[in-house]
This record gives C-alpha cells, structure tokens and sequence, in this order.
C-alpha cells in the first residue's frame, strides 16, 4: 500500500488552497488531492453569476491551470471518491477498492445541494446548483426558457434570479422566508432589494413554499401552498445544502450538534492527524475572543469562499508543521444584478444595526451590534478606503454608544474610529 506524506480529501476551494498551503512549507512531501468529481479544483461563486451569464469562461472558475498541479508535485485524482477513512491504521479506503496511507489528512468535503422533497421534483427542467455541471444545465435551459421559478430567497436563489434574468428568462422567487436575504440583512434593505427586483421584472411571492411540481416530459407549472399555479418552463432550487461529513462520522471524529465536524483553531479535528476545512468544519473563533460577550470564543461555521480559501491554506500550512492558529475574519461578497455586497464578521444574529450613507444612492454600509458590540458589516458601493477600517472595526467590536454617530455621519472618516 502506497503512502502519501498528505491526502486531501475533496476538490473544491478547501481541497485545492489546502494543496498551495502544504507546498507554502514542504516542497517535498507526497501530496495526493482526491475529488469525486470530473474536474481539478474549482470555485462555485461564479457558477450562479459571471459564469452564468457567459461573462468568465470555465478556465477562469478553475483555481489554478492545469499545468500549476504537476508543476508543484501535486497529484490530483479526480472522479475518485473516498468511500471510509480509519484514523487508527491512517488507512483510506477509495471507490476502486484501492487503499493508500497518509501521515497527514485533511477532510474538505464541503456539500451538496439539497433538493426540496416534492412531488415532481425529479422532472426534467428542475435543477439545483453546486456544481459546473448544474450551472450548465441551467444555462443551457435558459437558453430556450421563457419563465423560471427559482425556490429559496436567500443568496444563491437571488443570485440565480439575477442571472436569469439577465438571461432574458422571466423568473419567479417563492420561498417561506418573509423576506430576501432574511437571515442576514436588515428589513429595509430587504425592502429595497424587492423594489429592484420588481423594476427589473421577478415577480417575488414571500411566505409560500411549492407543493408539487407537474409535467409530463419535463416541468410545466407549479402549484404552490397560496393556491396559485404557476406555468413553468424551468425550476431552480437554492435551498441550502446537505454536509458532506459521512467519512467524518463513520471514522468517529468529532462533530457538532448540527453535524459539522468539530475542529480547534489549528482546524485538527479530534484526531491528531486529521484537519477539516470549509463548508464542513466548525471552528472556536478567536477573532471574535472580545466581540463574544456570553462565554468563551464562538464556534464559527461558515458556507463562503473566503472561509473555505483562508482555512484551506491555514489546513495545508499547519498539515506541513506550521501550528499557526486560524484567525482570519470571515468575508463574502455577492452580486445581485448591478449591486456588489461584500461583509466581514458574523451577520447571523444581529439586535441593531446602524446604517451609513444612502440605499437609493448604492453606495451604503450596515454595521450590525448583537449585545451591544459591533459583530459585523455589510457594505455595498462604499469608498476602497472604508474597506480596511470596516474589518478593524469589526475585529475591534466597539460599543453600539460608542461609535453609532460617528458610523452615521458619512463626514466622519471610519479611520478616526481605530483608536
Ligand atoms: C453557486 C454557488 C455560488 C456561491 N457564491 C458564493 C459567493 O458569492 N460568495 C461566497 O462567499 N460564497 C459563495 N458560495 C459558497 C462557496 O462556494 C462555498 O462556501 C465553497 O465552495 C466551500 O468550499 P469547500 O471546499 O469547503 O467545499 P466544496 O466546494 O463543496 O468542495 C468539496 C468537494 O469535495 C468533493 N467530495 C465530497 N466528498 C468526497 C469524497 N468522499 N471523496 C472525494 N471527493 C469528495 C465534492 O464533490 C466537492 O468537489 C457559492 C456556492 C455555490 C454553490
């Protein structure tokens, strides 16, 4: 049986970072990267926008050129799925049957997306998206769509909406939500996200969910829980995702409540020789040490790009002897339609937020407080010099009474408030 010095398992933005993150230290050792899926290491972002609208091509959603893995002493092995993990023989068993042993393994995993359980939801012309694959299937649909119902209003089912209108297809937004973006924007830009919606033509149907999807050869409407039917020619579902943690669970790692896989803040899981990463891993964020007010540091999990880059390159670095504790703060941008939102922090609970400059102007700020300290911000179309003191602030978590005037006052430079 073979061994690697590394084995990453998973090929996504955490598989593929945690491969430079390795090299970043050792040139040397073994490094074999497996992915059951047909491509090299790549990122999802672009599937449901620029690459979408047909504005970056494939070569620009892979991670690095072909060439860069060989280049580097890097094996990758796609279309191969680890089917068991044994920490104590170091042992993982592949879908060939094969076994290889590794010294160091890192879990990146990541998701899949989930399917909503309804009748009809096999048909033809019903699509979710995590994968290139998807993304073509939904494009290649648009092509000849007349109208989409997209289910789930958070950030994928928006961004999909966007797109496909951009795609000149008429879309429909259900979700049971009360609202876009619920989870993590304040009313009144939820409130302003419908009006730019409306105006560039989504019809958004809140608080409704779908109950059967009809069509013989593929999908042609939609009955939805408020009575309507809705004629469709194509649906898209963005309704979250499953964790990839079967492997994890099996070789009885740790997980959370929620059933990601617990890691510290080198992200090692509760084996000494296993990192997670990405989707999957949840992890005691020391960035938030002085924001956290009701105990010790707060367990992040996070399902965004930065993340999944920044802990993969973490992973791979400390997977090569560099014990450095993960404590990049957490970042994602977005685009919906023309708007590019970017934020920093923790926007998953919020009891106030202050707003800086002006919605209809798209160029604004919200700064989240949760206990009275600053825990987050979200910005749309502010100045590039906001940008670093918006993350020190965030970093810093001062007091809502303390900065709330000075965040307000658009005179005010945000640099004043580091001190
Ligand atoms: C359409 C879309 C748009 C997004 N847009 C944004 C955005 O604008 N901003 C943002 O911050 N985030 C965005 N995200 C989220 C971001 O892409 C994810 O957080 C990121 O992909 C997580 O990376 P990961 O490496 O942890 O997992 P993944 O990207 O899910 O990669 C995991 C990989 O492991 C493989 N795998 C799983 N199990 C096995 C196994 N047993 N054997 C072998 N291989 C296996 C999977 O097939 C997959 O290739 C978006 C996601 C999607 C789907």
């Amino acid at each position: 049986m073979e061994t690697y010095e590394y084995v990453i398992i998973g090929g996504g933005m955490a598989g593929g970072k945690a491969s430079e993150g390795i090299r970043k230290v050792d040139e040397r050792g073994h490094v074999v990267l497996i992915t059951d899926e047909a491509h090299r290491p790549y990122e999802r972002p672009p599937l449901s926008k620029e690459y979408m609208v047909g504005e970056k091509g494939l070569s620009r959603v892979y991670l690095r050129p072909e060439s860069y893995y060989p280049e580097h002493d890097v094996e990758v092995w796609t279309g191969v799925r680890a089917t068991e993990l044994s920490p104590t023989s170091h042992v993982v068993t592949l879908d060939s049957g094969e076994q290889i042993r590794y010294n160091k393994l890192l879990l990146a995993t990541g998701g899949r997306a989930k399917r909503l359980p309804l009748p009809g939801n096999g048909l033809p012309g019903v699509f979710t998206l995590r994968t290139i694959e998807d993304s073509d299937a939904i494009k290649e649909a648009a092509e000849t769509a007349e109208r989409a119902l997209v289910l789930g209003g958070s950030f994928i089912g928006s961004e999909v909406a966007s797109s496909l209108t951009q795609l000149g297809v008429e879309v429909t937004m259900v979700f049971p939500d009360r609202r876009l973006l619920e989870r993590v924007v304040p009313e009144e830009l939820s409130a302003f996200l419908h009006r730019m919606y409306k105006d560039r033509g989504v019809r958004i149907i809140p608080e409704t969910t779908a109950e059967k999807l009809n069509g013989s050869a593929k999908v042609a409407d939609a009955q939805l829980d408020n009575g309507e039917t809705l004629s469709v020619d194509m649906v898209v579902m963005g309704v979250g995702i499953n964790l990839n943690t079967q492997l994890a669970r099996d070789a009885g790692l740790e997980l959370t409540k929620e059933g990601a896989v617990a890691v510290d803040q080198y992200l090692r899981t509760s084996d000494h020789d296993i990192y997670a990463a990405g989707d999957i891993a949840a992890w005691p964020s020391m960035t938030f040490r002085e924001a956290t007010l009701s105990g010790g540091p707060k367990r992040l999990r996070v399902e965004h790009w930065d993340v999944a880059r920044s802990q993969g390159l973490r992973a791979g670095g400390n997977m090569a002897g560099d014990q450095a504790p993960y404590t990049t703060l957490p970042y994602f941008f977005s685009d919906l339609f023309e708007f590019s939102f970017e934020a920093w922090g923790d926007l998953s609970a919020w009891d106030t937020t202050v707003l800086r400059g002006c919605l209809e102007r798209g160029s604004f700020a919200y700064f989240y407080f949760r206990e009275t300290r600053l825990v987050g911000v979200l910005a749309v179309g502010r100045p590039d010099e906001e940008r670093k003191p918006m993350q020190e602030l965030v970093r810093l978590g001062p007091q809502h009474e303390k900065v709330a005037e000075a965040l307000r006052t658009e005179e005010t430079s945000l640099s004043k408030l580091i001190t």
